[in-house]
């Protein structure tokens, strides 16, 4: 049997974060993973999955030293955020406002996974288990006993970053406080013949907004020369790539997944704004959105990170990046202990990862409910309302520089 000093359940985004965050503090960890990511390679097909990666979710990859990799293959730089409902509303946040080149990245999940895990692949302290999974747990004073599928190992702490249906937090007994949207987000990757934007927008209506984030060009194999002049004539039509999102109530989504391409494309030219341009549709899929808030993040030796912890609507993209906020405050916890001398895996000692985090997960959360219920309310006065809000937010001075700018700096996480 192998003792490790923190075993993380679900090596995902967040997983792999707080993985390479704990072995940074000296600290031997496993990484238990169900599912082998694919390789990346530069002409591959994006992926659907996507994540608006924030500032601060950059400097914690850039200090995990899985950044420069990211960037190296793909990720797409945004400057601007346009919001709006009616036209005469249109706001829109600019990375200056706030004195930063940009306001964040679009990054295919699965790169940042794979960025993460080479980093685990070079660090001594850390073992990764994959295809591994966790069949149960059982805790007594000192330690965690985690029957794997094909190994029995201790660690002193364990955490949970395996995902919204967390078996963690199954198996601990924590529940959670959750519901509905009632409403499902479609991802849509689409050429563009406007070529490569800095932008990403959003438009609101009361059946969901629907957004426009930018992509990175995927990258061709070396070209022949037959390949070189299909390739110039793609240069000239300035191709973009794009990854939609269209939300709305759960049947019309249905309804929308089983149509072909072509037809989806109609759909979407027909019902996203005419700053939208030409498209053409290549893949799709749809999500159900559900808001989950774990009834507490910790049973003695086990805490909970990422989605098992909470999800959140994802209209203002943020789910990942609060996953990765949590990453830092266990990070900052144990750093603090070791620091002061402390025993770092002491139940109180774990018990102010918690009270570092949860009220900043529900705040955002609560946010994002009240930007869904106040864009889905159908009153009129409510609509006037809101609209005019957007446009004070953008027009007035003194609003302007002040709650315009400090929204800005809250979704960049700064
Ligand atoms: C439509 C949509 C759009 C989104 N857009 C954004 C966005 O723009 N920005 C943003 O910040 N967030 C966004 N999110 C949220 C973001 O995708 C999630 O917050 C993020 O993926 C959570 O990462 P995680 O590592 O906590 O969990 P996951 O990504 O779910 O990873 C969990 C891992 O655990 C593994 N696992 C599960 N069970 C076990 C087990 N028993 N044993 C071993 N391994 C296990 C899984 O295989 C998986 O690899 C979006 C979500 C949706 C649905």
């Amino acid at each position: 049997m192998s003792d490790f000093d923190c075993v993380v359940i679900g090596g995902g985004m967040v997983g792999a974060a707080s993985a390479l965050a704990l072995a940074e503090q000296g600290l031997k960890v496993a990484v238990i993973e169900k599912h082998q990511p694919d390789t990346f390679a530069n002409e591959q097909a994006l992926d659907l999955r996507v994540s608006a990666i924030s500032l601060s979710s950059q400097y914690l990859l850039e200090q995990l030293g899985a950044w420069s990799q990211v960037k190296e293959w793909r990720a797409c730089p945004y400057k601007r955020l346009g919001v709006w409902e009616q036209e005469y509303a249109y706001t829109e946040f600019n990375a200056q406002d706030i004195e930063q080149k940009h306001l964040g990245h679009i990054v295919e999940n699965r790169l940042i996974q794979l960025a993460l895990w080479q980093q685990i692949a070079a660090h001594d302290r850390v073992s990764l288990f994959c295809p591994e999974s966790l069949v149960n747990l059982e805790q007594d004073n000192d330690k965690v006993t985690l029957t794997l599928s094909q190994h029995t190992i201790t660690a002193k702490l364990v955490i949970g970053a395996d995902g919204a249906n967390s078996q963690v937090r199954k198996l601990v007994n924590i529940g959670i406080t959750a519901w509905d949207y009632q409403q499902s987000a479609m991802l849509i990757n689409v050429e563009t013949t406007l070529g490569q934007q800095d932008i990403t927008w959003q438009q609101f209506f009361p059946t969901g907004p629907v957004a426009f984030l930018p992509l990175s060009k995927p990258l061709s194999k070396p070209l022949s020369k037959q390949s070189l002049a299909s390739k110039q004539d793609e240069h000239k039509k300035n191709v973009g790539y794009a990854s939609l999102v269209w939300y709305h109530q759960r049947d019309e989504i249905k309804r929308l997944s089983l149509l072909s391409n072509a037809q989806l494309q109609q759909e979407v030219l027909a019902h996203f704004p005419k700053r939208l341009g030409e498209i053409k549709v290549i893949d799709k899929a749809a999500f159900p959105l559900t808001r989950r808030h774990a009834n507490s993040y910790q049973n003695n030796r086990v805490l909970l990170l990422g989605d098992a912890a909470h999800t959140i609507n994802p209209m203002a993209g943020q789910g990942v990046n609060l996953g990765f906020k949590d990453v830092v405050a266990l990070q900052n916890v144990i750093a603090s202990a070791i620091a002061e001398g402390k025993c770092w895996h002491n139940i109180e000692v774990l018990a102010h990862y918690e009270k570092m985090r949860r009220k900043d997960n529900l705040l955002m959360q609560s946010t994002m409910d009240a930007l869904y219920f106040s864009f889905s309310h159908p009153s009129p006065l409510v609509k006037l309302l809101r609209n005019i809000s957007l446009f004070a937010i953008n027009k007035l001075p003194v609003v302007n520089s002040t709650i315009k700018n400090k929204a800005l700096a809250y979704a960049c996480g700064l």
